[in-house]
């Protein structure tokens, strides 16, 4: 007889007990008396590791047993070792497979769910929430990786005046743009969810033309269009969240929510969404693509140039580029929208 903890599934109370097999029979003995069960009626579970096998009851009464090596002698004398093993390896089967269940629904709730819930609630947040987190991350841009721009006020206004042709009054998103100096970032222009445009300095140095630099404020406008900041920020911050709420630091994550829009790149679907707004914008006035096209392979050699010194993974800094490894791809979608 092998020692064993019986407990009978009413109560949580354990009781001492011994178990063999007799004639094809499970018999347990304890101070709760005696049951003799088939053995083909209770479910045996063979530790993994060997250390603690299991008897179920149909009733919910449960077998411990601890001396595993005993019972598997007792089973393969009984001559169904490589029945409970192969249960055992059918529990671990079931449990990947719920892992993987579980990995897969996660994934795809990543991929797809929240990406969609995103889009449906980012043109639902009030002007006034997305401004203010625009006017906190401006803030502490211009506190350190921004600074006052150099373009002289009627310049600006030019390029404004430009911007604002392209479509008429009421036609483009609310937006405004600012000129901003931002020597680490490179030639590059962003967009902040409350619809400040910043363009840099070094953008316009770069520029052979001002239709380049309204094709690339075109480009951004398209991401206010589709509220790709806000958006970005919602999926960032759900994740952070969740991460948050897992790792029991949730407030770490909401004082980081500067950071993350910071952090944060835009997808590849984002920029072609974008490309094909400002292409759209472009075709409709005596304007063409082609500044866009120019300035995208310009950017492109900028920015390379650049990321061989290695530049990190701020939007500001990657929004033209970065985080547009395909310029070719994109060049091509935005040459097809021509014909
Ligand atoms: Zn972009």
């Amino acid at each position: 007889m092998i020692a064993a903890d019986y407990f009978d599934g009413r109560s949580s109370r354990r009781h001492p007990a011994t178990l063999g097999l007799r004639d094809g029979t499970v018999v347990v003995e304890g101070d709760f008396g005696r049951r003799s069960t088939a053995l083909g009626a209770v479910e045996i579970c063979t530790g993994a590791d060997q250390t603690l096998s299991t008897i179920r009851f149909a009733d919910g009464a449960m077998c411990e047993i601890r001396d595993s090596a005993a019972w598997a002698a007792e089973l393969a004398g009984a001559g169904i070792g490589a029945d409970a093993v192969a249960h055992a390896e059918r529990r671990w089967h079931w449990a990947l497979a719920a892992l993987a269940g579980a990995v897969l629904i996660i994934a795809a709730s990543y991929a797809y769910a929240l990406p969609w819930i995103a889009g449906l609630l980012a043109p639902a947040i009030p002007q006034a929430v997305t401004q203010s987190i625009s006017d906190t991350v401006l803030k502490g841009l211009d506190g350190g990786l921004l600074a006052p721009s150099k373009t002289s006020p009627q310049r600006q206004q030019e390029i404004a005046a430009k911007v604002a042709a392209l479509a008429g009054p009421g036609q483009l998103p609310p937006h405004r743009l600012l000129f901003r100096a931002g020597p680490t970032l490179g030639p590059n222009a962003f967009a902040l969810p409350g619809g400040d445009v910043v363009v840099l300095d070094e953008l316009l140095a770069l520029a052979t033309r001002d239709e380049e630099v309204v094709a690339v404020v075109a480009h951004e406008l398209g991401h206010l269009r589709h509220h790709h900041g806000m958006r970005q920020l919602l999926q960032s911050a759900v994740v952070s969240f969740v991460v948050g709420v897992y790792l029991g630091d949730v407030s770490t994550v909401v004082a980081g929510l500067t950071a993350l829009l910071l952090e944060s790149r835009y997808s590849r679907e984002f920029e072609l969404e974008a490309d094909a707004y400002a292409g759209r914008l472009l075709l409709a006035t005596p304007a063409s693509i082609e500044p866009l096209i120019d300035t995208l392979l310009r950017l492109e050699q900028a920015h390379a140039k650049r990321r061989a010194a290695d530049r990190g993974g701020l939007f500001g800094a990657t929004d033209l580029l970065s985080s547009h490894p395909d310029t070719a791809g994109r060049v091509n979608a935005l040459r097809a929208m021509k014909r």
